[in-house]
Parts: structure tokens; C-alpha cells; sequence
């Protein structure tokens, strides 16, 4: 393992090198997230019905998207949400472990994630303005977003695809939002668009 950084982009940059340096993978999308997960953290992904009803859940937030139980090491997610679209799992999934990477260590061991807390178009705020727990949930939005949509691929698949969008979309197995965001924010979208 590479040492550990609290920086998101650089930590999911890292996390991603592990992956490919160990498993020897070609660099092409969609990043397996679910097998970064498992077989380089030892992550267990679960899907809840209803993730408030889990042991240690906290029932009094609203419906959870997900969740990481860092103690049982299974990242959570609503079956529902995942069923309904799998680009917002995907991103789910890397949201926690964007948590177990980032903040695990320094903070708690129960992840529970509002659909609010998981952003796939969070384009940030000014971050003195955010609380501890916003801050948390952008770093573990940004190191999704890096960790799912790694700069040098989305280049090489901008220019491939012709910035079209959908098929962007659909080869990184991510929502539309989530990379037209990614898009705007390498400076990839052409002016018109
Ligand atoms: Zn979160």
C-alpha cells in the first residue's frame, strides 16, 4: 500500500495505482470499483432493503444510501438505489471507501450516508463554510469521482468518444451528471456544450 494520504484526489490516485500495480490490469474504463473494494481492502459489499433497520444504524436520519460499517468492513448499500441505477451505486461504493481510506483511522466506525450526503455532481462550496461532517462527505465525493473517473482515462475517452457524453457515461459505468461535472471540471466539455 502506498502511504496513506488525506489528500482525496491524491489518495484515490494511489488507491487506483495499488490496484493496477498489483493485479496487473489494463488501464481501461469502467474502474472496478466493487473489486478495488474486496480485493484490495478487504471490503464486503452489501445490499440492505432498508439500511436504517441494521445493527448500529442510526434510525433517525432519513433514509440511508449507503453505509460503512468499518468495524465489520462491509460497505452498505440500498437495494433499491442500486437497482434503480447502477452508475449511483458505483458511486456509492466509492464514496465509502473514499471514507475507509480518508477517515476511518482519525474518526468513527459507522458511515451511515443520506442520498444528500453522497454528491455525484458536488461541485463544492467554500470549505471553511462546511461543517466537519460536510467536509468528510465532500473528500469521500471527490475521491469517488477521481477514484471512478481518473483524469488521464476520461482524456483519452473524451477525445475517442468525441465528448459525447452519454457514451462517456455508459463506458465509465457512471451517471450522466456525475460526468458531465467530471467534464466541466478537467475543462473537457466543449464551449458550446
Ligand atoms: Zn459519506
Amino acid at each position: 500500500m502506498a502511504a496513506r494520504t488525506l489528500e482525496p484526489t491524491a489518495a484515490a490516485q494511489a488507491l487506483l495505482r495499488d490496484f493496477e500495480g498489483r493485479y496487473d490490469v489494463g488501464e481501461a474504463p469502467p474502474v472496478p470499483v466493487e473489486r478495488i473494494a474486496s480485493a484490495l481492502l478487504g471490503l464486503f459489499v452489501d445490499e440492505a432493503d432498508d439500511i436504517r433497520t441494521l445493527p448500529g444504524a442510526p434510525a433517525d436520519q432519513g433514509r440511508l444510501s449507503g453505509m460503512l460499517d468499518a468495524e465489520e468492513m462491509i460497505v452498505w448499500v440500498d437495494r433499491g438505489e442500486a437497482r434503480r441505477s447502477p452508475g449511483r451505486r458505483r458511486f456509492t461504493i466509492a464514496h465509502e471507501v473514499g471514507h475507509f481510506v480518508l477517515h476511518v483511522p482519525v474518526v468513527h466506525k459507522l458511515f451511515p450516508d443520506r442520498a444528500v450526503d453522497i454528491k455525484e455532481i458536488d461541485e463544492g462550496s467554500s470549505a471553511a463554510k462546511l461543517s466537519k461532517h460536510r467536509g468528510r462527505e465532500r473528500e469521500a465525493n471527490i475521491f469517488a469521482s477521481e477514484l471512478l473517473m481518473p483524469e488521464p482515462l476520461v482524456r483519452a475517452q473524451a477525445t475517442a468518444t468525441g465528448f459525447n457524453l452519454p457514451a462517456l457515461a455508459k463506458r465509465f459505468e457512471v451517471s450522466v451528471p456525475a460526468m458531465r461535472l467530471r467534464l466541466r471540471l478537467l475543462k473537457l466539455l466543449p464551449p458550446l456544450a
